[in-house]
């Protein structure tokens, strides 16, 4: 059986996934390895959730992304007989040029680590496992698939910030990431509302991370995320848009280093930090501690406020698609950011809400609203089928790419 591997490198951790190809998509398994460098744990899963394997390791067998990409490939060989054909990566950047996914090569790659500085804590560790596959299986097609790249039809006038347009030439411009996910939630609604998803819509992914993007005609026009996935909304430990002059005075008055800032401004912000309790929306939402309720009720304002923008750059609302995480699971953060865009002609259905069902706005409601899980890997396994089986033509927009999958 010919297979697909998808991977998406983190810090730490190395998730992984493998899809049949014969008749369209199947996923097969999912897997992880987390604790690289310190507790290394591997899991593989059949897709239907079921354990197929858990591995511990020293920290030194498994010290880093390559020794981990390398340990994954021994154990997929070892446990699954399929013929893989092509791997395909999910990197955070694909800089102003990537509007689709790339087969990798030796200058695809050095091209892409020039992208590093723009994504320091990402870039490097999706590059990784892309070098270890080069030397130990260049024969082996490799894709590469953009966060960016989704958000490349943004107007140029939307990507600018008002700092000298010098800076803009080099890089200093807004990207908008989760691209991947946007992309699949827009081709899910051309099969669940193809007139409505059409339209002026607002989609909210709102994981541990989050950001919302607003598209028209399927097209990515604007998104909350920016320059860094720092931007926009408050996330789990992210601060989300904040005056770059409370960075000056944190580095003057403060004397922060540019490290401290950062880790300050990555992990210690947003809901965990405004909270003082907890990243989790689940622990926040558990919990009657005055900072808990603090962090939510700014989480849902500033939902509301970036909605406003949005709808206003793409001069209206159609529909709202909530997803990841939160979007995905809780039908109490729909309710109260739901209630948001009342102002927008919106109104959720109470009884659609809480069943998640699929269309959970009421009837009377002017804004279609749709609860739409995400599948970031399903769309990098696609994009990289797509790149097999056309390689010339390639594939990019949501309404591009109609090649047999299926999950
Ligand atoms: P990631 O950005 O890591 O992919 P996910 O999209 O899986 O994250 O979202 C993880 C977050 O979703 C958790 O941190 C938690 O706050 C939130 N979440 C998951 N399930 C629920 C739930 N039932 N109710 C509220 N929040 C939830």
């Amino acid at each position: 059986m010919e297979t697909i591997l998808v991977v998406n490198a983190g810090s730490s951790s190395l998730k992984f996934q493998v899809f049949g190809i014969a008749g369209g998509l199947n996923r097969l398994l999912k897997g992880n390895l987390e604790g690289i460098g310190t507790a290394p744990h591997l899991t593989i899963k059949s897709a239907s959730g079921e354990r197929v394997l858990t591995e511990d390791f020293p920290s030194d067998i498994v010290p880093d992304l390559p020794a981990a990409m390398r340990l994954v490939g021994e154990r997929l060989r070892e446990r699954h007989q399929g013929q893989l054909i092509a791997v395909g990566h999910r990197v955070v950047h694909g800089g102003p040029n990537h509007i689709r996914p790339a087969r990798i090569d030796e200058g695809l790659v050095r091209e892409l680590e020039r992208y590093t500085p723009l994504a320091p804590l990402h870039q490097p560790n999706n590059l990784a496992p892309i070098r270890v596959l080069l030397e130990r299986r260049p024969e082996l097609v490799q894709v590469a698939c953009f966060d960016t790249a989704f958000h490349r039809t943004h107007d140029r006038i939307a990507d600018h910030y008002a700092i000298p347009v010098h800076y803009f030439e080099e890089g200093v411009r807004r990207y908008g990431f989760h691209g991947l996910s946007y992309e699949y939630v827009a081709e899910r609604l051309a099969e669940i509302a193809p007139n409505v998803g059409g339209g002026r819509v607002i989609v909210a992914h709102l994981g541990s991370g989050a950001s919302m993007c607003a598209l028209n005609a399927w097209r990515s026009v604007e998104s909350t995320m920016g320059f860094t996935a720092l931007d926009g909304v408050p996330m789990g430990t992210r601060c989300g848009q904040i005056d770059p002059g409370v960075l000056l005075y944190l580095l003057m008055q403060h004397r922060m280093s540019a490290s401290q800032l950062q880790d300050l401004l990555y992990k210690e912000s947003g809901l965990k930090g405004l909270s003082g309790i907890s990243n989790d929306v689940r622990n926040l939402l558990a919990s009657d501690a005055p900072g808990a309720m603090l962090a939510l009720d700014h989480f849902v304002y500033r939902i509301g406020l970036n909605a406003g923008a949005l709808a206003a750059a793409i001069g209206g609302l159609d529909a709202f698609v909530f997803t990841a995480g939160v979007g995905e699971n809780s039908p109490i953060m729909r309710a109260r950011i739901g209630e948001k865009l009342g102002w927008l002609g919106a109104s959720l259905d109470p009884a659609r809400n809480e069943a998640g069902d699929v269309l959970i706005s009421s009837d009377r409601s002017k804004v279609a609203i749709y609860v739409v899980p995400t599948d970031e890997e399903l769309m990098i396994a696609r994009h990289t089928l797509a790149l097999i089986a056309a390689p010339i033509t390639g594939t990019n927009g949501p309404n591009s790419r109609k090649v047999g999958y299926d999950s």
